[in-house]
């Protein structure tokens, strides 16, 4: 077989460049070693997939995504922007929501969002292997008919397809049982290309267990703190929802953080951020006979109150019996509490994969890598976004400007 562009994954990314590089007339097959077609998607958001976030500024990337060159994906991401996918998604009639900052879900499920993706392969008359299992891609100089632009030739379970391009849309490491691997970062590897060391992102932080052990018996709860970890351009602060594991911290605050966060760093949590700690200690001191704990309940959730005054015989008596020094010291420790996790929940449990192909080996207008012809787009790109839709809108931003080039090749 010989098609133009053989696109390897058919998740968010491959589906989306699949279907806009058919209907500009590319032979287009698509590739997938799964049984299901995107299961990523299917899973995303809950299951109505937070599809894009309507707060994105593509001339300031840096705000809602990471990566060695933050700035890497600001050409795609202005040229396919929120508001593209949007009106796509009324195109098809699909009907959405916006929930918190700006975060857009389909009111029924995602399947809304594959069949859609799939109807528009369908219009670009897009050939899907699936499931199919790529053995090797070899480059050969030789293109089709011995012109010398070169050319691919991929060794499938299905036979051996000949391409001018192939686009690799295989995704990063998270979530292995549903289909993840390592192929991306391997085929990179193969044609010399550079790779950011991957590591797992917006995923839970655990801690040693008998460090963690006072605080295990807040699972459960969760609290707005404010977060942070990391200094200078590496910093990462948020404001956001926290919540208490058997393991360790999870939520929207640790999961944005997570991604900022370095092995042996610290993250800085505010367990108050919305209260005077002091004042308002200090005016319960001079007016309640309560208990330090009883009092901390108006300012934070009862269970982390009563826990938390375990951590000092002086915050186990009644507010008015306590020293300033004994007030100062808790408000001092809620609102900079520093804590050092031992690690994440890993693969197993992470939303995104960060690092991945090193961008110094892409063209940021075209997703093409230094090795003429071979492209990367979505997750397995060293781009990686924030919770809350970014990381849909990276993979049809550089589906769309990959397939963009591809028709113009
Ligand atoms: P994927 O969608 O992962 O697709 C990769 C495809 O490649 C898969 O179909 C896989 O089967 C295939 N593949 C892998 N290896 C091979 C191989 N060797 N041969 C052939 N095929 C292969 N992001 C958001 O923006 N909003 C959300 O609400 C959201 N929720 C999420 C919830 C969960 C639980 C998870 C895990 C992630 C979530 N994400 C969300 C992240 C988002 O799903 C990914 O960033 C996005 O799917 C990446 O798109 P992609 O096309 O690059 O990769």
């Amino acid at each position: 077989m010989q098609v133009d562009v053989a696109i390897v994954g058919a998740g968010a990314a491959g589906l989306f460049c699949a279907g806009v590089a058919g209907q500009l007339g590319l032979k287009v097959l698509l590739i997938d070693h799964s049984e299901k077609v995107a299961e990523k998607i299917r899973i995303s958001g809950g299951g109505r997939a937070n599809f894009t976030n309507r707060d994105l500024d593509p001339a300031a990337p840096h705000k809602h995504f990471l990566g060695e060159n933050p700035h890497f994906c600001r050409s795609a991401l202005s040229r396919y922007t929120p508001q593209d996918f949007i009106a796509l998604v009324q195109r098809h009639g699909i009907p959405f929501h916006e929930k918190h900052k700006g975060q857009l879900f389909a009111d029924r499920s995602a399947d809304d969002l594959i069949q859609m993706l799939l109807r528009e392969c369908e219009a670009g008359g897009v050939v899907r292997w699936q499931p199919c299992s790529v053995k090797n891609i070899r480059f050969s100089a030789q293109g089709p008919g011995g012109a010398v632009i070169g050319s691919y030739e991929i060794d499938s379970s299905e036979g051996v397809v000949t391409a001018s391009s192939v686009v690799i849309a295989t995704g990063g490491l998270s979530i292995p049982k549903i289909g993840a691997t390592d192929f991306g970062y391997r085929i990179a590897c193969q044609f010399g290309l550079r790779l950011v060391e991957p590591r797992p992102a917006l995923v839970p932080l655990t801690f040693d267990g008998a460090a963690w052990a006072p605080y295990a018996q807040l699972a459960g709860l969760a609290l707005p703190v404010q977060i942070e970890t990391g200094a200078k351009k590496a910093r990462g602060a948020f404001h956001e929802d926290l919540l208490f594991t058997h393991r360790g911290l999870s939520g929207p605050a640790v999961l944005q953080i997570s991604s900022y966060w370095r092995d042996g760093q610290p993250i800085r949590l505010n367990l108050a951020p919305d209260a005077d700690l002091p004042a308002t200690l200090a005016r319960a001191k001079a007016s309640s006979r309560k208990l330090i704990a009883n009092e901390l309940a108006a300012l934070v959730p009862g269970r982390l109150a009563d826990a938390w005054v375990q951590q000092d015989a002086a915050w186990q008596r009644p507010v008015n019996e306590a020293s300033d020094k004994a007030l100062g010291g808790l408000a001092e420790r809620l609102a900079r509490w520093k804590l050092t996790p031992t690690g994440t929940e890993g693969y197993k449990k992470a939303e995104v994969t960060a690092g991945g192909v090193d961008t110094r080996d892409l063209s940021s207008q075209t997703m093409e890598s230094k090795q003429p012809g071979l492209y990367f787009i979505g997750e397995v790109v060293d781009v990686t976004g924030w919770l809350g839709g970014y990381n849909f809108q990276w993979a049809w931003a550089s589906g769309y400007a990959c397939a963009q080039a591809l028709a113009a090749r």
